[in-house]
C-alpha cells in the first residue's frame, strides 16, 4: 500500500514536470511552454498522495530519448534476448532484488517463451514492463510498408499472446527509423517510438569491466539505458550495477510507470461494471 502511494505520487511529480520540459520530440508541434496553475495547498502529505487521480501520463505520439522533468528516475532497457540463460537472469535478478525493467523483446528468440512463467507474473505486477522491438530485428527503414507492418504486428501479437498486454512502445532494431516507420507503429498501436540516451554498450561482447565503465558514464537521472540479454557479460555485474544506482540515488522505473495507457477501471467497460455493482 505504501508503495502504490509512492508510486502515485512519483507519477504525480513527473506529471508536473513534463507539462514544464518534456523529453518529447517529434509530430508534436507548436506546443509552448504552459505556465502550471499554483497548486493547491496539501497539509496532509500522505492523504495528498492517495488523492492524485490518474497514474502515468499518456504515452506520446513521438520519439521519446529520456524521462521527461526532473527526477531521480532511471530507465533500465534490456533488448533483444538471443540468450535464454540471459534472459532467465535478468528474470531471477528482478525477482530478487525488485528492480524495476523494460524489456523489448524479439519474439523469433525462444527465450521469451522459455523464460515466460518467471516474467508474466512481473508483467502483471508492472514491475516489469515490455515493449515491442519487431519480431526478427531487422532494419524497419529498409522493408516496404507491408513488411513493416508484418515486423511489428507479429510481435505486437506474440506479446499479447505470451504476456497478455499490449505496449504502446516501439523500440526500432539499431534505432533505424524514419516519418513512414513511425506512422505505421502508430497505425499498429505503438505511437511512441523509444530510443535511448544512455547505453551499457553490450550490443557487442564486453568484459564485466568495461560494461560497468558504460553505466558509470550512462547512469544518470532521468536517463533511459539500454543493454541487451544477448551476451552474458552483463549477468556478472548486476552486483556493481545496483551498487552504482544505489550510490548515485537512482530509482529504476518502467517506461510504462511513466507513460501508460489509461487501465480499468477507468475503461468504458469496466466503468458500466462499476455502476452496475
Ligand atoms: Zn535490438
Amino acid at each position: 500500500m505504501e508503495r502504490r502511494r509512492f508510486l502515485l505520487t512519483l507519477a504525480a511529480g513527473l506529471a508536473v514536470a513534463a507539462t514544464g520540459r518534456g523529453a518529447v520530440t517529434g509530430t508534436r508541434a507548436g506546443e509552448g511552454d504552459p505556465v502550471a496553475p499554483p497548486a493547491p495547498p496539501r497539509p496532509d502529505p500522505v492523504e495528498a498522495a492517495v488523492e492524485v487521480p490518474a497514474g502515468p501520463l499518456p504515452p506520446p505520439t513521438g520519439v521519446v530519448t529520456a524521462l521527461p522533468g526532473e527526477g531521480d528516475g532511471l530507465a533500465l532497457t534490456i533488448d533483444d534476448g538471443t540468450s535464454s540463460e540471459v534472459v532467465a537472469a535478468f528474470a531471477a535478478l528482478a525477482v530478487d532484488t525488485g528492480i524495476r525493467l523494460t524489456f523489448f523483446p524479439n519474439g523469433c528468440y525462444r527465450s521469451w517463451e522459455e523464460n515466460a512463467a518467471t516474467l508474466r507474473p512481473l508483467v502483471e505486477s508492472g514491475q516489469v514492463a515490455l515493449g515491442n522491438h519487431t519480431w526478427s530485428h531487422p532494419d524497419l527503414t529498409t522493408l516496404d510498408d507491408a513488411g513493416v507492418a508484418e515486423e511489428i504486428t507479429r510481435n505486437r501479437d506474440f506479446l499479447e499472446a505470451t504476456f497478455g498486454v499490449r505496449t504502446p512502445f516501439l523500440r526500432p532494431p539499431f534505432g533505424a527509423h524514419d516519418g513512414r516507420t513511425d506512422r505505421i507503429a502508430a497505425d499498429l498501436g505503438h505511437p511512441t517510438i523509444a530510443m535511448w540516451n544512455g547505453t551499457l554498450g553490450d550490443s557487442r561482447v564486453l568484459t564485466g569491466a568495461e560494461l560497468v565503465g558504460y553505466a558509470r558514464e550512462w547512469f544518470t537521472a532521468q536517463a533511459i539505458v539500454v543493454g541487451h540479454a544477448n551476451h552474458r557479460s552483463v549477468t556478472t555485474v548486476y552486483g556493481e550495477l545496483l551498487d552504482l544506482l544505489r550510490e548515485r540515488r537512482l530509482r529504476t522505473v518502467t517506461l510504462a510507470d511513466v507513460w501508460a495507457v489509461p487501465r480499468p477501471p477507468f475503461s468504458g467497460v469496466a466503468a458500466t461494471a462499476l455502476v452496475r455493482r
